[in-house]
């Protein structure tokens, strides 16, 4: 199965695309790790990337979808299926994909977590880190042995600019205005599976599963 999977920060993404690539066997693509790689690697697509990466801009369509037809393609030799994670981000790159589809690389299912803003920026703002270590904690799922401090070398935790409600909140908007469309996009081709993905992280997945077809053993606690 060609499967897309689309949700806001903080929305499980990594819990359900490891179980969705243990399940279907598919290649995760994440275009934003695919693209750090190249500006790491200092490669032409990763110098032309850099700039707008770096101002929060999507990278031009036709940059983004050249990689990626090129990777697809690649994964389609190997006779695999593939979990896109961050692609398309517009309607020209969701048209790009659709063009794949006669050459084999159809997408089979969306799956939209359905998370509220309210609910990311609870998940999200309570994350503390120590500034000495980088550990991560979060104030109601993984709290530290003592309130406030790190439990490797006690330093005092502190909320990064990132995890901050007002930069949580900017990320929300540039994230519904990249993906409106591309959810109406998929909903108008039929293969969008809205999951709610609110409650807990194996409860999501036996959603997931059976949005797909699939069921999944409860985990014995
Ligand atoms: P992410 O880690 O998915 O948030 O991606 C990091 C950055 O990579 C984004 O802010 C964009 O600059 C760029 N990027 C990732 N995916 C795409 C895409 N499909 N189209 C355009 N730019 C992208």
């Amino acid at each position: 199965m060609n499967l897309i999977l689309i949700g806001p920060p903080g929305s499980g993404k990594g819990t359900q695309s490891d179980y969705l690539v243990e399940t279907f066997g598919a290649v995760h693509l994440s275009t934003g790790d695919m693209l750090r790689k190249h500006v790491k690697d200092g490669t032409a697509i990763g110098k032309k990337a850099k700039s707008f990466m770096d101002s929060g801009a999507l990278v031009p369509d036709d940059l983004i979808i050249e990689m990626m037809t090129e990777r697809l393609n690649e994964i389609k030799a190997e006779k695999k299926s593939w979990l896109l994670d961050g692609y398309p981000r517009s309607l020209k790159q969701a048209n790009a994909l659709k063009a794949l589809a006669a050459s084999g690389n159809a997408v089979d299912a969306v799956i939209y977590l359905d998370v509220s803003d309210n609910e990311v920026v609870r998940r999200l703002s309570g994350r503390r880190t120590c500034p000495v270590c980088k550990r991560t904690y979060h104030i109601e799922f993984m709290k530290p042995a003592v309130e406030g401090k790190c439990d490797a070398d006690g330093a005092a935790l502190i909320i990064r600019d990132d995890d901050k409600e007002s930069t949580i909140r900017n990320r929300l908007k540039t994230y519904h205005s990249q993906t409106a469309e591309v959810v109406s996009f998929y909903r108008k081709e039929g293969v969008l599976k809205a999951i709610p993905g609110e409650s807990a992280p194996s409860d999501v997945t036996q959603k997931v599963a059976s949005a797909l077809g699939k069921s999944v053993k409860p985990k014995k606690k």
